[in-house]
């Protein structure tokens, strides 16, 4: 009796063992939240703290580490516009008054849950910084400042990399940011690889998984599923998704909204200062 036992009991404490096992150990299929793999892919950023038990602390200049026409001509980062967007122009009217401002070096910081999880009442997205993509850039959600849909004068301020500077006139001056897919990223790294965290600390992927091009109608109502990635194959992690458009041309680009999020967060979010 004794010898049937024990060996029974073993398979259960392994068995046990294994579905509470997340990273590098499980190959079963098991969901896991354990990012750990994601926080080495950021890079151009000032640092990264994941020695904490709950948070990862990140800290951005928010200056990209590619080119665009935001930069002042006088820079070695300055590229005019490349894109396919013909109506795209550095100046946008904002009620009448014109802005054309030149991005500027931020001190952003965000805390973010290591272990993310789903949360029981789901937060809304605000205007500013709701994610940080994997070169240190923020990530801005599918409103303007009016919390209104962006418009066509909003996408054709976006530059060939998809992204733009808020107003220089704010008390932060103007913070580059990306509403859509950030085009210098999936260009780079391809396109169903990992883009970075949203606020929530789950992450965010290319608009591209096993070869198919990922639509909304594929994900839940934050623009996310669980299922495996790239860097997580034989696990399934929840993560949202980036939403790509054929084209860059406004009236083509607005079809791919929301972009990056539904509009609420999937997770517990972290904070952003
Ligand atoms: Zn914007
Ligand atoms: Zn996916």
């Amino acid at each position: 009796m004794k010898k049937l036992f024990i060996p029974i009991f073993s398979l259960c404490v392994l068995a046990c063992t294994k579905s509470n096992t997340d990273d590098n150990t499980s190959n079963d299929g098991a969901t896991t939240n354990d990012f750990s793999r994601l926080y080495a892919k950021i890079y151009n950023v000032k640092s990264i703290d994941s020695s904490g038990s709950s948070s990862v602390i990140i800290k951005t200049t928010d200056v990209p580490d590619h080119k665009t026409p935001f930069f002042g001509t006088s820079s070695a980062k300055y590229e005019a516009y490349n894109g396919d967007n013909p109506d795209f122009s550095t100046k946008i009217s904002l009620m009448g008054n014109i802005s054309d401002p030149t991005l500027l070096s931020q001190s952003i910081t965000f805390t973010l849950p290591k272990k993310p999880v789903v949360a029981s009442s789901h937060s809304s997205t605000s205007g500013g910084a709701i994610g940080i993509a994997r070169n240190g850039v923020v990530y801005f959600n599918q409103y303007n400042g009016a919390n209104a849909a962006l418009d066509e004068l909003e996408i054709n301020n976006a530059d060939q990399y998809l992204g733009h500077p808020t107003p220089s006139a704010g008390s932060s001056g103007a913070v580059y940011h990306y509403h859509y897919e950030p085009k210098y990223l999936t260009s780079t790294f391809g396109n169903s690889s990992f883009m970075g965290f949203l606020l929530d600390g789950f992450p965010v992927y290319g608009p591209y998984e096993n070869g198919a091009k990922v639509t909304t109608s594929m994900l839940d109502s934050y623009n996310g599923h669980v299922s495996s990635t790239e860097d997580y194959p034989n696990e399934k992690i929840y993560h949202y998704h980036v939403i790509s458009a054929t084209s860059s041309v406004a009236s083509v680009l607005k079809l791919a909204a929301p972009y990056i999020n539904g509009g609420k967060y999937y997770g517990t979010k972290g904070t952003v200062n």
